[in-house]
């Protein structure tokens, strides 16, 4: 006869918890006999609110719930559904997002895409606050490009899960690579005038070099890029044949994985927007 306790106790063991005490078959069967005790109980509690032939059921699920799923080590699910993004951690060092600061080389890919692709070449936006193209400047940016690795996946998991805790049976999945969008595209400034040393009793003088040469660009915050993808949190639970199923009890789009910064003069302008094909 199919005994699901025993079943999902065995997956339970063989998948997650690897406990030598459980090794044999024989060990597993005395601690389903245990369970068994504890699905009487239930079965007891369960008699006024459940159909007769839904009892045993409803019980078997309540002790997969309570004395199987529910005391085991918090992250252990986690890590295991997760278990390419933590081996490649051991491995591979993370990136350290706040120091990233996009040169040339990471929008330089646009050139050839556009090529490829035969619409017009991006260019340089100059100054943000000049921009004045018909879609919003977030739209047109064209992202940096940045090497993102499972090893910076297993970080961003761990984050996550620092921010929302994490239960027994839970795991947190990321879709991997995040997305960049063009958070602050910030703006350019003009330095203050100031005179050169020959003219400096006069304020300065309209037609030196070294006079007007004091008035340059520059830039004072960076623009910022924020990487988001979608988090969801999953929880596992057993079927009637006692196979692992999940099911997704938490989604969030828009989950900020990571900031970056650009020279806002650097920021590229592509041709056709965000979203559109080409
Ligand atoms: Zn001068």
């Amino acid at each position: 006869m199919f005994d699901r306790l025993f079943q999902v106790f065995t997956a339970v063991q063989e998948r997650y918890l690897h406990d030598p005490a459980f090794a044999t078959a024989e060990a597993r069967r005395r601690h389903v006999e245990w369970l068994r005790t504890r699905k009487k109980l239930f079965e007891h509690e369960l008699r006024d609110e459940c159909d007769e032939s839904y009892l045993s059921q409803a019980a078997d699920n309540l002790v997969i719930e309570r004395e199987i799923i529910a005391t085991l080590p918090p992250r252990v699910v986690h890590e295991v559904h997760n278990n390419w993004a933590y081996l490649a951690a051991e491995v591979t060092d993370p990136l350290d997002p706040s120091t990233v600061q996009h040169d040339e080389l990471s929008t330089l890919h646009w050139y050839d895409r556009t090529e490829q692709a035969t619409v017009d070449t991006p260019a340089p936006v100059g100054d943000p606050a000049d921009y004045r193209g018909f879609d919003p400047i977030e739209e047109v940016a064209l992202p940096p490009q940045m090497h993102w690795t499972d090893a910076d996946k297993k970080v961003a998991l761990d984050e996550a899960v620092r921010i929302y805790g994490i239960e027994p049976g839970q795991w947190f999945d990321l879709e991997w690579p995040p997305v960049a969008h063009l958070w602050d595209p910030s703006h350019v400034y003009q330095s203050a005038f100031e005179p050169c040393e020959a003219h400096v009793e006069d304020d300065g003088d309209d037609d030196c070099a070294g006079c007007q040469d004091s008035v340059r660009d520059a830039v004072e915050d960076m623009a910022q890029w924020k990487w988001t993808t979608t988090l969801r949190i999953h929880e596992i639970s057993y079927d009637g044949e006692g196979q692992e199923f999940s099911t997704p009890t938490y989604v969030e789009q828009g989950y900020e994985v990571a900031a970056t910064q650009q020279d806002p003069r650097q920021i590229l302008i592509g041709p056709p927007g965000q979203g559109r094909y080409w």
